[in-house]
């Protein structure tokens, strides 16, 4: 058993956070009124290796074989720690998690067209599962997709996604989507799709969101969209599946960003209380403070340990033999999703009552950090009683399950 990061890891970790304190920190504010991701900061990413993380070697991949997802909790937790609005983590750990399904699933001619970009910081890669119908029912998504010579006709709607301007306009990129491709049989009539944002036939949505403003969150219309067989991740009809295993490489990655979020902000309040002066001493002396930040300190302390174990199990079930199975690993990740944004909206906001009414001018970071994180509280990734069930599911057995 270890629980340090290797001495390579840490030395990545050091480089990572001298970018991000460097690069990243000081733009924020100028990234969250212009809703967009500078170039720049995406390739200076990119030089770091990060968005070759989940990567082959041969299209640019840069982490050692059987610890991309190490590097990659290392990488979204310094970058959420520089970018307390959740923005560019947010930004790079799609692309990491659902890239990490097009390396693994996609058509060597699919591989060709878009890994080399995507490890370059050129194309964006996002998940399109959701529909108005609601999210957490995934079985019961209505977008279709036909097979018709060579190509999947796509109609439908899929709504509250991540990426869309970032897809139609900023740059190249597009989407994982989970479309209904045999009618009648259940959830083992889905295929997933990459389908790229500059495809004819899509219509884009753009929704205006409360916080996390440098990345887009809307929709698509579908109306008769060709994607061309090339595209098709996995077997068809199997995307279902594929679905569930990108959750768990995402999910892990959503935990990272909370996580460095809400250590950031620890440490914020930390300083502050130390040389806010009350009543003749600093507020640290007050245990209604001080007791608040131990408390905050230890449950960061062990969801961190607790996301390095899922971190190091997706590792693992890549890369031994019978190591453990797909549903274990998703009750370890869910426990992770179900409590990363919870704690990470808890001790923001307990920093921003300990910092007093300074914390609800723009000039301090929290109100953004807050206001980033509630996308994972509200339910991106998978609603927070949905991890509740997977791991019902998974200690309890299918007897919990609601809809068997
Ligand atoms: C900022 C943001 C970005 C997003 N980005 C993406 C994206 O890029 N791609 C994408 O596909 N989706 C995205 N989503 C959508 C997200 O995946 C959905 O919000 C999520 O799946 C929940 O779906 P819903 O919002 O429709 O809520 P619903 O599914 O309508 O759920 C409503 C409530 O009921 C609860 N609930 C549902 N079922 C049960 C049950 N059986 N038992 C108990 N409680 C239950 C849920 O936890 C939730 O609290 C994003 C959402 C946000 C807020």
């Amino acid at each position: 058993m270890e629980f340090r990061l290797s001495a390579e890891q840490k030395l990545f970790k050091q480089m990572v956070r001298e970018y991000c304190e460097a690069n990243i920190e000081p733009r924020v504010k100028e990234i969250t009124g212009e809703g967009r991701i500078p170039d720049e900061i995406l390739h200076g990413l990119a030089d770091l290796g990060i968005f070759g993380i989940m990567i082959p070697e041969e299209y640019g991949g840069s982490a050692p074989v059987g610890e991309e997802m190490s590097y990659a909790n290392i990488a979204i937790h310094e970058i959420a720690r520089a970018d307390m609005s959740m923005s560019i983590p947010v930004y790079v750990l799609l692309c990491l998690g659902w890239g990490f399904l097009i390396s693994k699933y996609g058509t060597d001619e699919l591989k060709d067209e878009v890994l080399a970009k995507v490890a370059a910081g050129d194309y964006f890669v996002g998940i399109n599962t959701t529909e108005p119908g609601g999210g957490s029912d995934v079985a019961n998504i209505k977008t279709t997709g036909e097979y018709k010579d060579g190509n999947f006709i796509i109609n439908g709607e899929k709504t509250y996604i991540s990426g869309v301007t970032e897809v139609m306009e900023h740059r190249e990129g597009g989407h994982i989507t989970l479309v209904r491709t045999d009618p009648d049989a259940g959830h083992k009539g889905f295929t997933f799709l990459h389908i790229p944002g500059d495809l004819p036939g899509i219509t884009p949505v753009i929704l205006e969101d409360i916080g996390r403003h440098g990345l887009s969150t809307g929709g698509f219309v579908y109306k008769d969209v060709k994607v061309p067989e090339k595209y098709v991740l996995g077997e068809v009809d199997r995307g279902f599946y594929l679905n569930m295993e990108g959750f768990s490489m995402a999910r892990i990655l959503v935990s990272s960003a909370c996580v460095g979020m809400a250590e950031k902000a620890l440490e914020i309040s930390r300083d502050y209380v130390k040389e806010r002066e009350l009543f003749g001493r600093p507020i640290a002396k007050f245990e209604g403070i001080s007791f608040e930040i131990a408390e905050d300190h230890a449950k960061l302390e062990q969801l961190k340990l607790y996301l390095q174990y899922a971190a190091w199990a997706a590792d693992k079930i890549y890369t031994e033999e019978d190591f453990m199975s797909h549903r274990e690993l998703s009750r370890i990740v869910s426990i992770c999703k179900m409590e990363a944004p919870m704690i990470a909206e808890e001790i923001a906001r307990h920093a921003m009552m300990q910092l007093g009414a300074f914390s609800y001018t723009k000039e301090c970071k929290l109100g953004e950090a807050l206001k980033g994180v509630m996308s994972y509280v509200v339910g991106a990734e998978g609603g927070h009683n949905i991890q509740k069930l997977i791991i019902a599911r998974e200690f309890i057995g299918d007897v919990a399950v609601p809809y068997r």
